[in-house]
C-alpha cells in the first residue's frame, strides 16, 4: 500500500459573497488523494476552482464542507497549521510576488529562518537547494535582475530549503517564456524523481500535464476527468467540450482516426507518434 500525502474528502468551498451576490461554490464536492512521491497535475480552464483547491492543500483556505488531511494532519485543526505549512510548500504564478530579499541566498534562507532552523544548517540548506535548481552560481545576485524562469527556480529553492514532503505549484510557468518554462518544469520533475518530493502542479499547458503520473481535470468546481495523462487525453472530444486542448500529437491522431486511419489514440509525444507512423507503411 502506498502512503497518502494529501486526502481531500468531499471538499466544497464557498467564497463569502457580499450581500448583493449569491453565494457561489468555487469548489464543489471534490474528492481525491495524492500518494507520497506522486506527480499529479491539475488542469482546467480559468475559474474552474484549481487555485481554490490548491490553497486547501496547505491550509491557506479551510473547506466550507468536507475535510483536507495532509500527511495525517487535518487542516481544520489550527494546532497543526505550522506543521502542515512545513510539510506542504506552495509556489505561485508570479515570481515577483514571492521574492522578498535583495540577494538570492537571503531569499532562499527566508523560509528556514522562519522555521527557527539553526543558522549553520540554514547555510547548508540554502546551498543545497540552490544547487538542486541549478542556481548556485547566482547565490550573490539580485533576484530582480534575473529572468522569470530563474526567479521561479529561486522561489522553488526557497520552498526546498524548508525541506517539505510536498510542493504545490499554482501555474508556476504561466508568466514565463518557452525556455524558462521548460527549465522550471525540468527542475520540478527532478525534484520529484530524484528526491521523492510529492508534486501537485496546476497548469494550463498540456505538454506539462502530459509529463505527470496522473491528471485531474476540473470544471466548474468539480472533477470531470481523472487518470493517467494518456487516458485523460484520449478523451479528445470531452476535453474540447471543456474548452481544453490536448497535446498536439494526440490531436493529430484523433484527426487521423476521424479520417479512417487506424492509429492508436493514446499517443502522448512525438517519439511515440513517429513509431506508430513508421509501422503504418
Ligand atoms: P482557477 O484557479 O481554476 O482559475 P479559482 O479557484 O481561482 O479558479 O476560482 C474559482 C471560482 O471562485 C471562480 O468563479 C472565481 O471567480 C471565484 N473566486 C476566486 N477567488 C475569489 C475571491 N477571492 N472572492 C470571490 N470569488 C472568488
Ligand atoms: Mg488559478
Amino acid at each position: 500500500m502506498k502512503e497518502t500525502m494529501i486526502n481531500c474528502n468531499n471538499v466544497s468551498y464557498k467564497y463569502r459573497a457580499n450581500e448583493n451576490e449569491e453565494e457561489k461554490y468555487a469548489v464543489n464536492g471534490v474528492t481525491f488523494k495524492v500518494e507520497k512521491g506522486e506527480f499529479l497535475a491539475i488542469l482546467g480552464h480559468n475559474g474552474s476552482g484549481k487555485s481554490t483547491i490548491a490553497k486547501h492543500m496547505n491550509a491557506l483556505l479551510l473547506p466550507t464542507e468536507g475535510t483536507v488531511v495532509v500527511d495525517g494532519l487535518d487542516t481544520s485543526n489550527s494546532e497543526c497549521l505550522w506543521e502542515i505549512r512545513a510539510k506542504a510548500g506552495m509556489v505561485f504564478q508570479n515570481p515577483d510576488n514571492q521574492l522578498v530579499a535583495t540577494i538570492v541566498e537571503e531569499d532562499v534562507a527566508f523560509g528556514p529562518e522562519n522555521l527557527g532552523i539553526d543558522p549553520k544548517e540554514i547555510r547548508e540548506r540554502v546551498d543545497d537547494s540552490l544547487k538542486k535548481v541549478g542556481m548556485y552560481e547566482y547565490r550573490k545576485h539580485a533576484p530582480h535582475l534575473l529572468s522569470g524562469g530563474q526567479k521561479q527556480r529561486i522561489a522553488l529553492a526557497g520552498i526546498l530549503a524548508m525541506q517539505p514532503d510536498c510542493i504545490i505549484l499554482d501555474e508556476p510557468t504561466a508568466m514565463l517564456d518557452p525556455s524558462g518554462r521548460k527549465d522550471v518544469l525540468n527542475y520540478i520533475k527532478e525534484v520529484n524523481e530524484k528526491y521523492g518530493i510529492t508534486i501537485i502542479l496546476i497548469t494550463h499547458y498540456m505538454d506539462e500535464a502530459a509529463q505527470a503520473d496522473r491528471l485531474i481535470v476540473m470544471d466548474n468546481g468539480k472533477i470531470i476527468l481523472e487518470g493517467k495523462p494518456r487516458e485523460v487525453f484520449s478523451n479528445v472530444k470531452k476535453m474540447k467540450e471543456l474548452g481544453l486542448d490536448v497535446p498536439q500529437v494526440t490531436e493529430l491522431c484523433y484527426e487521423l482516426r476521424k479520417e479512417g486511419i487506424n492509429i492508436n489514440s493514446n499517443i502522448l509525444n512525438v517519439d511515440e507518434m513517429v513509431n506508430v507512423l513508421c509501422q503504418l507503411k
